[in-house]
């Protein structure tokens, strides 16, 4: 044998019964059979076998296994982004004629999606006011397959009537999917959030997470993951997945898994900072609003607290217990004009002007909410709105940086 063809098939096989902290990063796209019987029987499926990289390794099985540990679901597919987890849902679960529904406060692109894609595909959509539940309940129709589901909303952090919503969904017998990035498996549990009149505690049908926010946290990973419990979806969403030969970067699937352990402790320190701010803001005259679940005043409060905070009262302006994610959003008084509020965050220096969040750096984006909406109360819609993302520096340092901001343009 010449040293070259000696050198790929090494004979060296290294002990096993390795142990530490993290799991390897094995990447492959060829995963070898020791016969054909063997490449016949296995079976990537249940994950009792390797066939091929797309269809998992140890990696992205144990990645898989985690996210389902977190939400407390029983299956997991991984995808690239989060938005894509949020198409692969699409894609797999409705056909030609169906009908989805939307909230109106939904992330941005799941919209873009279902006005494009979707309604080429022959997907149709309506968009609903997700705080007026009856809203849900009158446009659900003959072809309505599936109802999407944020808490809170995208942006305006509206938070919604989970419980209620999913009753509906439920008498009327449509799937529930949930965009779950906020909660992030940490704030409720997606699958056990809501007792039927048998007293069994369920929840949604299907979670996705855009895994590129907490459990990242690096502000450096683009990934994301659909979770269900129920056996038959999962089926449809691996083959979907399988067919449409979605893979994710095993340097990644290790970044994720090394981030994991952090989480909590992550989730709970940017929520504690990022109500410590919005203290702050609530006493800034140049603010008409400060939107955070956790904010007594912020639409839709009473809900965070039934679902995220349960048995805690508080009658200060922001609800101490619970849990609550990074994002904080702040409409400025009609008065100041849309070039201050440029200014103000042009001003910013630790804050970052950049989409995303959950990472290290905290983050601004102003919005232009008229332009996104068909349903807000008319007040939401006035005077400029930038959303702020917390993120792992001192609350003090963050609220100065605000202060000389907001000096800037008075
Ligand atoms: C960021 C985000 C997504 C999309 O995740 P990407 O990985 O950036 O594609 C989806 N939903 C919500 C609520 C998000 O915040």
């Amino acid at each position: 044998m010449k040293p070259d063809t000696a050198l790929i098939h090494h004979a060296y096989q290294p002990p096993g019964g390795f142990v530490s902290p993290q799991i390897a990063v094995h990447k492959a796209s060829s995963v070898f059979f020791p016969d054909v019987q063997a490449m016949r029987e296995r079976n990537w499926l249940d994950k009792t076998g390797y066939t091929y990289g797309l269809h998992g390794t140890p990696t992205t099985f144990t990645l898989e296994e985690r996210i389902c540990q977190l939400e407390g679901a029983k299956h997991c597919v991984l995808l690239p982004s989060g938005l894509a987890a949020l198409a692969q849902v699409n894609l797999a679960l409705l056909k030609s004629g169906d009908e989805i529904l939307i909230p109106d406060n939904a992330y941005g692109p799941l919209k873009s999606l279902a006005e494009a894609e979707l309604a080429h595909w022959g997907i149709s959509h309506q968009y609903y006011d997700p705080m007026q539940a009856q809203d849900l309940a009158q446009r659900i129709g003959p072809q309505t397959r599936m109802v999407w589901l944020e808490v809170p909303g995208s942006v305006t952090l509206e938070f919604p009537d989970l419980a209620a919503l999913l009753r509906i969904c439920r008498e009327h017998k449509v799937l529930t999917a949930l965009d779950n990035t906020w909660g992030a498996g940490i704030a409720f549990a997606p699958f056990a959030c809501v007792a039927d009149a048998n007293h069994d505690v369920t929840g949604v049908d299907v979670c996705v997470h855009a895994l590129t926010k907490y459990p990242s946290g690096g502000g450096d990973v683009l990934m994301g993951s659909v979770t269900t419990c129920r056996d038959d979806l999962a089926r449809s969403l691996k083959l979907s997945h399988m067919r449409l030969g979605f893979g994710i970067s095993a340097n990644d699937a290790e970044l994720v898994l090394r981030s994991l352990p952090s989480m909590g402790m992550r989730y709970s320190a940017q929520d504690a900072s990022c109500r410590q701010v919005a203290q702050w803001c609530l006493q800034q005259s140049a603010f008409a609003q400060v939107l955070h679940p956790a904010v007594t005043s912020s639409p839709g409060h009473v809900h965070w607290r039934d679902l995220c905070a349960a048995g805690g009262a508080s009658d200060a302006a922001i609800h101490s217990g619970g849990a609550a994610a990074s994002l904080l959003s702040l409409r400025f008084q009609p008065t100041v004009s849309q070039a201050q509020v440029d200014r103000f965050c042009n001003s910013l220096k630790l804050f970052k002007l950049g989409f995303s969040w959950a990472g290290p750096i905290s983050l601004i984006v102003p919005y232009a909410l008229t332009s996104m909406r068909h349903y807000a109360p008319a007040d939401l819609l006035q005077g400029g709105f930038v959303r702020l993302a917390i993120g792992l520096e001192a609350p003090e340092d963050l609220i100065d940086d605000l202060s000389q901001a907001l000096k800037a343009i008075s």
